[in-house]
């Protein structure tokens, strides 16, 4: 395809913007990055890729700083059903889903708008679902030092789904227990039938 023939000289690299470099996928996989349809492709991959990785550039103290708050309550907080989207590290393809989030206060509390930023300043990288639930909880325990953090995370991964196995059903689970949610059985049961509903897999 010498009309389709790539455009960058491997020295130029660093030089390279980043929408020459989606246009030179383009090239790559085989597609004419000229025509029509194609032709703003790269700028919208590139605004596109910004987006889905904006969690970089974003900082936990910063999201939560002015919404931490002195309370006296140390019932169980949570926030369930929170979508979030995210991109496997391993081929770049999302996983998304649903997370769910609690606490048991020490004295502290985080606005509850807060909690689904949190989840996106680190679903918004390229991530391994285990790690980002972990990242959760040790954002809120850092902050508020509670008594206990939970979350689970439930997604459904393109890798999976569109390659490879092709498993279109599954869902992957992942949890991250921390203080009481760890130590005491009765807390742990508490929030899962808290978040438990009809045709989840948890
Ligand atoms: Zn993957």
């Amino acid at each position: 395809m010498a009309r389709n023939a790539s455009t960058i000289e491997p020295a130029a690299l660093d030089t390279v913007s980043t929408r020459e470099l989606y246009r030179e996928l383009l090239v790559r996989v085989g597609e004419d990055p000229n025509r029509d349809g194609l032709l703003r492709t790269p700028e919208r991959m590139e605004k596109a890729m910004a987006f889905l990785t904006k969690g970089y550039s974003m900082d936990v103290t910063e999201v939560l700083h002015d919404a931490l708050f002195d309370v006296d309550y140390d019932e169980m907080v949570i926030v369930k059903d929170i979508e979030f989207y995210s991109m496997c590290e391993h081929h770049m393809l999302p996983f998304f889903g649903k997370a769910h989030v609690a606490y048991v206060p020490n004295g502290k509390v985080i606005g509850l708008s807060k909690i689904p930023r949190l989840v996106d300043v680190f679903a918004r990288r390229l991530q391994v679902q285990e790690r980002l639930t972990r990242q959760i909880g040790d954002a809120i325990t850092e902050a508020i030092h509670p008594q206990g953090v939970a979350v689970i995370m439930e997604a459904a991964h393109l890798c999976m789904m569109m390659r490879g196995v092709e498993k279109q059903e599954s869902s992957t689970v992942t949890s991250a227990m921390l203080g009481v949610f760890k130590t005491q059985m009765q807390t742990r049961n508490e929030f899962l039938s808290l978040i438990r509903r009809q045709g989840s897999s948890l």
